[in-house]
């Protein structure tokens, strides 16, 4: 059986270019990128579940989070950013997607290339909430 390699415990300086490391976690830009500036904010240890970190790991992560999303506002990159991260284990490891969890900062603009192409039909997505289905989700969360 092969090792699977994850590229954000192992990484190759040659194609990621680190910003800032600190004890837990570091900032790299994201490469391959969706928007100029997306940066990743990755754990230094390998946790696949957001739901596995410690709490001082999830502190330290949000901090960063947080505070490069008002860089990205105040140096002028962008008027906008988005945070995401997403938990897809449906979906495997490849080139756009590693297993090790970690947060997109997306720098956004208002109607700016990725909502054009991607978002758009976002909006013909949002209902109303139903009262069953607030009851229904309410009971299931409780
Ligand atoms: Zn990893």
């Amino acid at each position: 059986m092969t090792k699977k390699v994850c590229p954000f415990c192992e990484i190759d300086l040659g194609k990621t270019e680190v910003i800032e490391e600190s004890e837990l976690c570091f900032v790299a830009l994201s490469n391959p990128r969706l928007i100029v500036g997306h940066l990743l904010v990755i754990p230094k240890r390998h946790v696949e579940r957001p739901w596995e970190l410690s709490a001082k790991e999830a502190a330290a992560l949000y901090e960063v989070v947080i505070r490069y999303q008002k860089k990205i506002v105040d140096l002028g990159i962008a008027t906008g950013c988005d945070v995401r991260q997403n938990y897809r284990p449906f979906i495997p490891q490849g080139k756009i997607k590693v297993d090790h969890m970690y947060f997109h900062l997306l720098p956004r603009e208002p109607e700016d290339e990725y909502f054009e192409k991607v978002q758009i039909g976002e909006r013909d997505l949002w209902r109303d909430l139903s009262q069953t289905e607030r009851q229904k989700l309410k009971k299931v969360f409780s």
